[in-house]
Parts: C-alpha cells; structure tokens; sequence
C-alpha cells in the first residue's frame, strides 16, 4: 500500500514537472516571436530582414531559466534584463541577440566575451561557433556560470576569472569579441586580439547613463572602422586593482 501511494505520488510529480517543462517550451517561443518581431521593427538597426535564423534558433534551443537564480520561466522569457546577484544583470534577450547578430559569428569561429556573468550570452555564442573564451571579475559569478555550462554541457567554452581589459592571447585570435560591460572607450588588447576582418561588439560610453552599441571592425593589422548602432544601458566596465 505504502509503495503503491509513493508510486502515485511520483507519478504526479513527474506529471507536474511535464507540464512545467512544457509551459517552459511554450514561454521560450513567445520570447522568440517577440524578439524576432521588434527586431523587424521600424526603428532598430538590423532593416527589414531582422535577425537571422541562426540567431533564433540558437535563442529557442538556450534554456535562459537555467542561467538566472529564480530558474523561472515566468522570469526568464520576458523580454527583460534579470538580476543575477552582487549588482549584476543578465542582458534583455532582444540585446543578447543583436550583439551577437552583429558579432556575424560563424560555426569555424573563436570568440571572446568579456563579462561571463550568467554565462547565458556565452551558451549562445557556443551555439554558433566554435570555441567561445569568456572572462568574469566577479569570482562567485565566474564559478556559478562555470558550473551551470558544465551541467548543461556547453563543452566548447571556458570561463576564466579576471580583468577581461587584457583580453586572452592565449585563446585567440578572435574572429569576434563580445563585451557585455560599459567602457568609454575599446580596450586596445581587445582590437589587437580580433583577427583582420573580425568584429569587437560592445557598449560604449560612461557607466550608469546609457551607452551606444557600437561596433568595431578590424579592416587591416592596423586600421579599423567603427560604428554605432543603438541606445543600450550595460551594468559598467570594472577594472582589477592589481
Ligand atoms: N553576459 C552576461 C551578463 C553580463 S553583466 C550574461 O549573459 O549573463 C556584465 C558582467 O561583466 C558582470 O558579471 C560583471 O561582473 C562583468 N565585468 C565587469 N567588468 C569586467 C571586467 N573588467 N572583466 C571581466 N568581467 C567584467
């Protein structure tokens, strides 16, 4: 009798967790549709086609509740910011997909991101390159986004804690650097890391106003063209102290 109640009552609970899992799906979707229609949209910066389908599709197959503290999907697929602890915030998904629009990240690429924070933006670029290299300052958050990849099995990135200003020689050249932190100006050994032909997408501007979205591309070894292309507020750029 006692085996049969705790059968029903896993049974129930599994059934539960579907229905969870499956509003999940449906949450992600919706975030999608949204995403993919404001991006069309008169007034951004992509024109009519809007954001790849690549792009999308690395967006519906991330599970973003996975990467916030909440693990809400509620929370999750808003097309919003969320916290994710110590002054920190994940990017509102539409931002999360145009960086890496404009990253133009291929399947052969190596990419840096600096400022792992979740390490959502990183599962999405490791959807759509090869081998992504992301730096976090914050200890705790670097440890937390390690460990949330490695339980998802984003085998093709590694996350190292430090001051993501020196970049990561080590693991470049890149074919694309994304920066998901405010600083006035590109950090040179970023533009010296990137490959001729590849794209530094960051926000540039002071901290706590807002920023443009800009992106810097490497035209030659020592030439390179940059351009703005939208308003955005970033959580700012800090430096080590040593
Ligand atoms: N890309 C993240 C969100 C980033 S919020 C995500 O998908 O969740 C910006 C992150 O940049 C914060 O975690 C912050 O601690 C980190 N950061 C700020 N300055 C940094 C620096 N100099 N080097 C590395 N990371 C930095």
């Amino acid at each position: 009798m006692r085996c049969m109640l705790l059968l029903l009552a896993m049974a129930v609970v599994a059934r539960e967790a579907t229905a969870q899992d499956d509003q999940c799906v449906r949450d992600r979707a919706a975030m999608v549709e949204t995403i993919r229609s404001y991006a069309r949209s008169a007034g951004t910066s992509l024109g009519p086609q809007g954001l790849s389908e690549r792009v999308l599709e690395a967006m519906a197959q991330t599970k973003r509740h996975l990467f916030i503290p909440e693990r809400s999907c509620a929370i999750a697929y808003a097309d919003r910011p969320v916290p994710i602890g110590l002054g920190q915030t994940i990017s509102q998904p539409y931002i999360v997909a145009l960086m890496t629009e404009l990253a133009e990240v291929a399947p052969d690429h190596v990419v840096l991101e600096i400022g792992t924070g979740s390490g959502y933006q990183a599962a999405i670029l490791a959807r759509l390159a090869r081998k992504v290299c992301t730096i976090e300052i914050i200890p705790q958050l670097a440890e937390t986004a390690a460990k949330t990849l490695k339980d998802l099995a984003y085998d093709n990135v590694s996350v190292r804690l430090g001051d993501g200003f020196d970049g990561w020689p080590e693991c470049g050249p890149f074919d694309a650097i994304v920066v998901t932190a405010a600083l006035g100006q590109p950090p040179p050994p970023l533009i010296e890391q990137l490959k001729v032909g590849g794209r530094l997408v960051m926000p540039v501007g002071s901290a706590y106003t807002t920023q443009q979205l800009t992106v810097v591309e490497k035209i030659t070894p020592d030439k390179t063209t940059t351009r703005s292309v939208a308003l955005v507020r970033f959580v700012p750029f800090t430096r080590s102290q040593n």
